[in-house]
């Protein structure tokens, strides 16, 4: 083992680091399942697993087992090689999510990439010019120059001009808005939405899940692509393996990220029905997507959330969290959304500082989004006296706020 010891961070210490975060003054130097733990021992419960990326938790001994494993035999090949890790992991996300065809990139945003190219090709093949897709207002869909042009949120997008002109933006849950678009945009071949807005603010429609199936509908209608960005909502998260089967529709597209690597840095674009075939041989590509680790990874990711039931856990036990939020905090100006292990509970005002005290008097991890909603991202397979644990500190917290 390593014999190099870090000294700690000071807070007035000069850093090479660009200040692209706004970083709190705390690192934790190891975890275990739904709890991280600070250089003097100090236990915290971790509800946001580093934004709904480590939904087993932390160090799991069968993923740790895993890397290690493959770390010591081979780490990276290159596409230009067979790679059978990479073909058993794309086997067992076909089987999960029911698509066609899968292609491994590295983070959210690239996944994103690989979409918004799927929709440029189909444009093409159809004749369209200058491809359109629907986006939504409030969406997050990641940094890179396309995706930060589609995502809908103006601080994102700041001070980066020229946006690509790809997007057409109507309210999210609003299936008016896109029969409107396609009346006045003949060019459109493609809709981008997530399930459950994350950044966004744990939004559902507000029709629910069925705004998926009128969105699939209108897809149908006009043979545009229905692409879902489940880059957060899926792996488990909102108590389905991907939130588009709490519906009995299919996209076309589909992304994923975050949680397929459990913390290893990897993302998925996948296909089914006519958006099958569109990135063929030298159309798309990437050095480090599907390497052998990165491969293995994911396919003991699916496989260790297949044995333990993490899914149908996260449905349970998450169930459980907002079932219980809303009765006690029945008396507050509260409202308790989302799914599985994905909630969001809006405040009735501004509640940033609501992370710093959860962590410093309460010993929890927590986020706030969008302003005013505190957003829990608890591990999938968070077991019901965590949970419960998860609820008393919580509920103190709220209940002293407000
Ligand atoms: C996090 C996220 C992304 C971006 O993922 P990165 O890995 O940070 O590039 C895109 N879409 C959604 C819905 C996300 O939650």
């Amino acid at each position: 083992m390593t014999d190099i010891t870090l000294a700690p961070i000071q807070p007035d210490q000069p850093s090479h680091l660009m200040a692209t975060y706004g970083r709190q003054a705390i690192s934790f130097v190891r975890g275990r399942g739904a709890y991280l733990y600070t250089e003097d021992g100090t236990e915290y419960l971790d509800a946001l697993t580093g934004i709904a990326v480590c939904g087993l938790g932390h160090a799991h001994p069968v993923i740790a087992e895993a890397i290690a494993e493959q770390a010591a035999t081979l780490v990276h090949t290159s596409n230009l090689f067979e790679i059978p890790w990479q073909t058993a992991a794309a086997q067992k996300l076909a089987e999960v999510s029911g698509m066609e065809e899968i292609f491994f990139s590295n983070s959210g945003a690239e996944s994103n990439e690989g979409a918004i190219k799927i929709a440029r090709k189909f444009g093409t093949q159809q004749g369209v010019s200058s491809p359109k897709i629907i986006v939504a207002e409030q969406s997050f869909h990641g940094r890179t120059l396309a995706t930060l042009s589609a995502t809908g949120n103006k601080k994102v997008q700041d001070g980066f001009a020229p946006l690509t002109n790809d997007f057409i933006r109507v309210p999210f849950g609003d299936v008016e808005a896109i029969q409107e678009a396609a009346l006045q945009h003949p060019d459109i071949v493609a809709i981008l939405i997530e399930p459950i807005q994350g950044e966004g603010g744990i939004n559902t429609a507000p029709q629910g899940f069925s705004y998926l199936e009128e969105v699939r509908n209108i897809c149908n209608q006009h043979n545009w692509l229905m692409m879902l960005d489940e880059i957060q909502t899926g792996n488990g998260r909102t108590g389905k393996y991907f939130a588009y089967q709490h519906t009995n529709i299919v996209p076309d597209v589909l992304t994923t990220a975050k949680g397929l690597g459990n913390g290893f840095p990897v993302g998925a674009v996948m296909t089914q029905g006519k958006a099958v075939g569109l990135l063929g041989p030298g159309s798309h590509g990437s050095t480090y997507g599907g390497t052998v680790l990165g491969s293995r990874v994911v396919y003991t990711v699916i496989d260790t959330i297949q044995k333990e039931n993490a899914v149908e856990n996260a449905a349970v036990v998450g169930g459980y969290i907002v079932d219980q939020l809303r009765a006690q905090l029945a008396d507050k100006n509260v409202q308790v959304r989302g799914f599985g292990m994905m909630i969001g509970i809006q405040l009735p005002k501004d509640c940033g500082e609501l992370v710093a005290i959860a962590r410093d008097q309460h010993k929890l991890i927590i986020n706030v989004t969008a302003g005013s909603v505190v957003r829990l991202l608890p591990p999938i397979n968070m077991t019901q006296a965590q949970a419960d644990d998860l609820l008393e500190r919580l509920i103190a917290l709220i209940n002293n706020y407000l």
